[in-house]
């Protein structure tokens, strides 16, 4: 099965590559658009999701969710919006928008919302593994459920997405700014060491001796690294 292709019309460039980073990392086939004209080129080209930035140059990204709603092309749409005036008509999905995301978000949570609008239209949606196995610890992803020696450990989201950042790089060493940056966000401008908090919370929780942590290891003056299984 071919993966889904996946617009995406932001004309902010940063943003534009963080998010088709995440969305081929996932698996997806990505077209990229940096304003509204090509937004449209490229959606009638024929496109399993649109990624629309409501603030494009040239046509605007409502405008663009209206011409190919007229069209009667029915291809998903997920809006991305800045500016707080902006909710009240995207909430209300008058544009045909299936979905919508915030700025700042984190990329994460697009190509979940992603996925989910992918799975509601029927559309295609790329297979991963979801059960991730190290030793003693067992990740589900899809029912975002942790278990150690087979018994629930209860994460909260962020311990959750910091612990699959992590495992899903066993092996790698992460340095704290990578981690914050795919774990809380891009936009998130707090102190490096919030990862070191939570790092020290997700032991507790999963290691036997948090003191001598097997699974999530240091690398002093950088990040961490998740044992190889
Ligand atoms: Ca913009």
């Amino acid at each position: 099965m071919a993966a889904p292709t996946i617009v995406v019309a932001e004309d902010d460039g940063a943003i534009r590559d963080l998010v088709i980073h995440h969305l081929e990392r996932d698996g997806f086939s990505v077209v990229a658009a940096a304003d509204g004209h090509a937004a449209l080129r490229h959606a009638r080209r024929g496109a399993d999701l649109v990624i629309l930035d409501v603030g494009l140059p040239g046509v605007d990204g409502f405008e663009v969710a209206r011409a190919l709603r007229r069209e009667d092309r029915d291809v998903p749409i997920v809006l991305l919006t800045a500016r707080v005036e902006e909710i009240d008509r995207v909430v209300g999905f008058e544009l045909g928008a299936d979905d919508y995301v915030c700025k700042p978000f984190s990329p994460r949570e697009l190509v979940a919302r992603v996925r989910a609008v992918l799975r509601r239209s029927g559309g295609a949606s790329p297979r991963r593994p979801t059960l991730l196995r190290f030793g003693r610890l067992e990740i589900d992803e899809a029912a975002r459920e942790v278990r150690v020696d087979g018994i629930d450990v209860r994460l909260k989201p962020r311990e959750f997405a910091l612990l699959l950042e992590l495992a899903s790089n066993a092996g790698i060493a992460l340095s704290r700014e990578r981690l914050l940056e795919r774990v809380w966000g891009f936009d998130f401008d707090g102190d490096p060491r919030t990862v070191d908090v939570h790092v020290r919370r997700l032991r507790v929780k999963i290691e036997e001796g948090p003191r001598l942590p097997q699974v999530v290891h240091t690398i002093h003056g950088f990040g961490y690294k998740f044992a190889r299984a």
